[in-house]
């Protein structure tokens, strides 16, 4: 049986950090692999446009924001595989990443795997999901076409993805559990100002209701008065932040008390030999922007510690 390479780099996740990383570490001419389990772009393919992305005053959508960091990337011969990664054994030097077409060795591991949309964790949600629950306006917003959605959430992407669905929607409900907006204000004023969405505010979502044809409506409860109503809405989209994608990183990689992995300002988590970069790790500004400056920053530290390396024997 051949043993697999060992490279001198694996970096986990296609979105923007992991490309980012792949694109330095390719052009410094270590031996690099990025691995992702969907498809390169991330959580960035669930959104449709950029528009705080520099370089691009007009905006840029998702899918050729994509293409131009995977074009780049392929330029310096970043190479690439999809396949899952279900774990990570770092008791040697050499770093192994568990996968199901076998394993694969590093000196040096990027963990940029981004992060999940978080459940509500509400009665009906697990039922209709994928039957009126949503978790993507892009990719299900034009099901729901002339019919009432509602969106649960009030930071960005709740706000962002509302002004979204109206392309699609005859109105859009906000749920939203205070009487403040999280989002930055650019975006609350572009939904405040549609006409075609309404904010509820101080409400949380009890319960989603429905049928055998999926949705039909909210129960929804007041948080100042614990008034009870409902909401007759054929689709339901939850934007209520984001989980990191770390059930395969083993505890030794420390967490802050929300999930994502603590690393230093070198993007160097507790354990030698691994970084990490984007959304999955913990900071301050989740943005393509931020994502893309760990993963410069991931690469060159992680190019230092292969050297370190091969200098100790
Ligand atoms: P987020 O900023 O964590 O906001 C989550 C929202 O959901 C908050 O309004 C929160 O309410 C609400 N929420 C949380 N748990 C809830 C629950 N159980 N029931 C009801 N409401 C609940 O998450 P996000 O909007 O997905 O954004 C994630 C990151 O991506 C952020 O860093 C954001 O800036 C970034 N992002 C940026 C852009 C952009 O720049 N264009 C677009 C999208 C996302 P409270 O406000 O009361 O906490």
């Amino acid at each position: 049986m051949t043993s697999p390479t060992t490279y001198d780099m694996v970096i986990v996740g296609g979105g923007p950090a992991g490309l980012t990383a792949a694109l330095y570490a390719s052009r410094a001419r270590y031996k690099t692999l990025l691995v992702e389990r969907i498809g390169l772009g991330g959580q960035l393919l669930t959104y449709e446009k950029v528009d705080n992305y520099p370089g691009f005053p007009e905006g840029i959508t998702t899918f050729e924001l994509t293409e131009l960091f995977k074009a780049q990337g392929l330029r310096f011969g970043m190479e690439h595989r999809s396949v899952e990664v279900t774990g990570l054994d770092l008791s040697g030097t050499i770093k192994v990443l568990h996968t199901p077409e076998g394993p694969m060795e590093a000196k040096a591991v990027i963990i940029a795997t981004g992060c999940t949309p978080r459940k509500l964790q509400v009665k009906g949600e697990a039922e209709f999901t994928g039957r009126g629950v949503s978790y993507c306006a892009i990719c299900d917003g034009p099901f729901y076409r002339n019919e009432e959605v509602a969106v649960i959430g009030g930071g960005d992407t709740a706000v962002e993805e509302a002004v979204y669905l109206t392309k699609f929607a005859s109105h859009v409900h906000i749920i939203h559990r205070r009487n403040t907006l999280r989002a930055v204000k650019i975006l609350q004023e572009e939904a405040l100002a549609n006409p075609k969405i309404t904010v509820h505010w101080n409400r949380i979502v009890t319960e989603i209701q429905g049928g055998p044809q999926g949705v039909t409506g909210l129960v929804l409860q007041d948080t100042v008065t614990n008034a009870s109503s409902e909401l007759n809405v054929s689709g339901v989209f939850v934007f209520v932040g984001l989980v990191p994608n770390t059930q395969w990183v083993p505890e030794d990689v420390h967490r802050d008390a929300l999930g994502f992995l603590i690393t230093d300002n070198q993007m160097a988590t507790s354990v030698p030999g691994v970084y990490a970069a984007g959304d999955v790790r913990s900071k301050s500004l989740r943005q393509i922007v931020t994502a893309v400056g760990d993963g410069a920053t991931a690469a060159f530290c992680a190019g230092r510690y292969v050297e370190s390396l091969a200098h100790h024997g």
